[in-house]
């Protein structure tokens, strides 16, 4: 089996909340997609794991927003690396309550749909969750995040919750010719021998890129950032940064 054929299937990326008893959750998911048009439902596949699934599974309400291509990597890292019992993704973030009871993000989205639960089915380390759609709308005119743009420019992976994970060092070693195997992986730009990546969710500082988004100008030594500077994508603090 080849693994890297995985990235042949095309995804958006999107926020999937939900709400109990006053208790907020969401995560980022790139596995969701229509399944029937009459009546409008929509499927989504949920880690047991996430404390969204839970959520979702008591309230039988969710909803998914769909990101916009030059997405805040806030959020990301908010919804798609951290946990919701460990930080409140929602504080900050522009939210609406939708028919249903759910909230949905309306920050850094072009659309959204408000769902109702019919169904769940178990598949082992996650949840199947089919909705019926009882309300959409749309946020702006501008063009959805897709999971290859997203691959590409943040040279990123799915994290271990996502059903489209893959074990990095597993792809990495198809991605890369054999004879050159003990070489740094392709994403990893050198500068002066260097460059830094973050432990919790795989992001690399290039110093020669540096952070343009957050004012960090090309050429920026790792030494050089900010003391509270973190990462862009899980929002690690610098000491969560590894010399590679
Ligand atoms: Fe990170």
């Amino acid at each position: 089996m080849k693994l890297k054929v995985f990235h042949k299937f095309s995804y958006g990326l999107y926020i999937i909340a939900s709400e109990h008893l006053g208790k907020k959750a969401g995560y980022i998911a790139n596995t969701t997609f229509q399944v029937t048009s009459e009546p409008p439902q929509l499927a989504i596949s949920c880690h047991k794991n996430n404390q969204t699934a839970e959520v979702i599974l008591s309230s039988g309400v969710f909803s998914v927003s769909v990101l916009k291509k030059e997405v805040n990597m806030k959020i990301i890292g908010d919804f798609g690396f951290m946990s919701s019992g460990d930080i409140d993704k929602f504080a900050g973030i522009k939210s609406i309550k939708g028919q249903s009871g759910a909230p949905i993000v309306v920050d850094n989205s072009v659309a959204w749909f408000d769902c109702k639960v019919m169904k769940s089915i178990d598949l082992g380390t996650h949840y199947l969750i089919i909705g019926e759609v009882l309300d959409s709308d749309e946020i702006a005119d501008e063009d959805p995040l897709t999971y290859q743009h997203y691959r590409e420019k943040y040279k990123m992976y799915s994290p271990k919750n996502s059903p489209t994970y893959i074990e990095k060092s597993k792809l990495e070693a198809e991605l890369i010719p054999v004879s050159e195997q003990a070489d740094e992986p392709e994403h990893v730009h050198i500068f002066n021998g260097e460059s830094y990546v973050c432990v919790i969710c795989g992001y690399t500082y290039n110093p020669e890129e540096g952070d343009p988004s957050i004012g960090i100008p090309p050429g920026t030594r790792f030494e050089d950032l900010p003391e509270d500077y973190k990462c862009p994508v899980c929002n690690a603090s610098k000491e969560y940064f590894k010399k590679v």
